[in-house]
């Protein structure tokens, strides 16, 4: 069972095949979520699972399910999947890559024969991008129960078409319901759309959550004043008062840590004229941090900055915290299946948290779960140069497949650092093995972890 491999070169055809629909002149993908090309997507999708024996359920929102049987079919089944949705000027892989990489684990069961304890269920999210439809990861917000099924249906578009009328207008509007589809783990494959990996020279990242993420708004309220007359310890300047606030916000971000990060998105100056003392500074923060308690500690340390300049200065200044997301933990145990796994098909990880959202953020909420990463060119994505390769598409599918074996108990993978000698043993003895019989996934740039 542990020497069990996807087929690469397969998962690769597919992948170029899906790319096709949608593509657009620079290499890229507009799939946007309920338009006919999504429908066509889904309709491909289906017609390749149907072809593996899997039966197909939709739920209310678009969300597909498609189930390979195991031995014992009344437990919850073991979950993988992500989306089919992209961005207007999106890439091949960001979504799509965790869907056909749960396309081949299925192939690659029915390939050996396997017939796993537990059923497993591959899983397409409705409208994860958001971009007709926002906000983003509608389709799993309301299978999680986090939106209720009358926000999504009502979410529209810019022409006001909603996300209930493209539903039924494309077929996929159905009535299978989350109960029927409760998951004893949730693994999803994707894309970094960072840069850490292929940096490090690492094939895959081992997801153990998603940052946390507050956006606040700063208002900084000073006077006009004509800038030739006043003098400067007269003034009541807001941009130099929201440039001390700045100095005073990227220093809390440096001293914050690696993973912390700080981003002024936004800035805008009133009255806007380059002969009067500014009388008004609004601009956006947009924080994040993967650790719950420096989360909420930078948070207020933000808040208390901003708030000092009231003290220390005759302006009026405001700080309104507009979103908190706080960060995602997975869960414990999928995510040592997921190390396990990488270990064991001998591919170098880094442990990492996603800075990006994604529909495992809500998954998690309801089902053990947790994430895989392979590395994208130059860490591009929600763009049409967005690539990986054939060997790390591989990699990441070798992972999650050995991830949903471990998972659907049909074996149990010994804690790596419980180990016996003769354990240890074995495990450098398969990975010899398998790096003899198989060029495919040793890969160039991987290092034995
Ligand atoms: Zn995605």
């Amino acid at each position: 069972m542990k020497h069990v491999r996807v087929n690469s070169d397969r998962l690769w055809e597919s992948l170029m095949e899906m790319g096709k629909i949608g593509a657009t002149e620079k290499g890229g993908v507009c799939r946007l979520a309920l338009t006919d090309l999504d429908r066509v997507s889904r309709d491909l999708l289906t017609e390749w699972c149907e072809a593996e024996g899997c039966s197909r359920e939709v739920d209310a929102m678009g969300n597909l399910f498609f189930r390979r049987p195991g031995k014992s079919n009344s437990e919850k089944a073991v979950g993988f999947g992500s989306h089919l949705d992209t961005q207007p000027t999106g890439g091949k892989f960001d979504g799509a890559y965790g869907v056909l990489a749960g396309l081949e684990v299925i192939r690659t069961l029915n390939d050996h024969g396997i017939e796993t304890e537990l059923p497993v269920e591959l899983v397409v999210w409705t409208n994860e991008e958001g971009s007709r439809f926002p906000p983003a990861m509608i389709g799993s917000a309301v299978f999680a129960g986090a939106f209720d099924l009358a926000y999504g249906h009502s979410r529209s578009d810019l022409s006001g078409k909603t996300m209930g009328e493209e539903l039924e207008r494309i077929g996929y509007r159905g009535d299978a319901v989350p109960e029927d589809h409760e998951y004893a783990a949730f693994f999803e494959a994707h894309i970094e759309q960072g840069p850490i990996l292929e940096s490090i020279e690492k094939p895959i990242g081992v997801v153990t959550g998603v940052q946390g993420v507050n956006w606040y708004d700063v208002v900084v309220v000073g006077a006009e004043t004509h800038a030739g007359p006043t003098p400067m310890d007269q003034r009541k300047d807001a941009l130099r008062t929201s440039s001390m606030i700045l100095r005073d916000l990227y220093r809390i971000a440096e001293n914050s840590g690696f993973d912390a990060r700080l981003t002024i998105g936004e800035h805008r100056i009133f009255p806007g004229s380059r002969n009067t003392v500014p009388s008004r500074v609004e601009f956006s923060i947009d924080m994040r941090h993967p650790d719950l308690q420096e989360f909420d500690r930078i948070d207020e340390e933000i808040q208390t900055a901003v708030l000092s300049f009231n003290d220390s200065t005759d302006l009026e200044v405001t700080v309104e915290r507009i979103w908190r997301s706080p960060p995602i933990q997975f869960n414990s145990e999928c995510i040592s299946r997921v190390r396990n796994a990488a270990r064991t098909c001998n591919f170098a990880f880094n442990e990492m948290v996603s800075g990006a959202g994604h529909d495992s953020v809500y998954i998690s909420s309801v089902a053990p779960t947790s994430m895989i990463f392979i590395p994208c060119d130059d860490g591009v994505s929600h763009n049409e140069l967005e690539n990986t390769s054939p060997e790390f598409a591989g990699a990441g599918a070798n992972v999650l497949l050995h991830s949903v074996l471990a998972s659907t108990g049909n074996y149990a993978w010994p804690n790596l650092l419980t180990f016996s000698v003769s354990e240890m043993r074995s495990l450098t003895y398969c990975a010899l093995l398998a790096k003899k019989t198989s060029s495919r996934w040793s890969l160039p740039k991987a290092r034995c972890s």
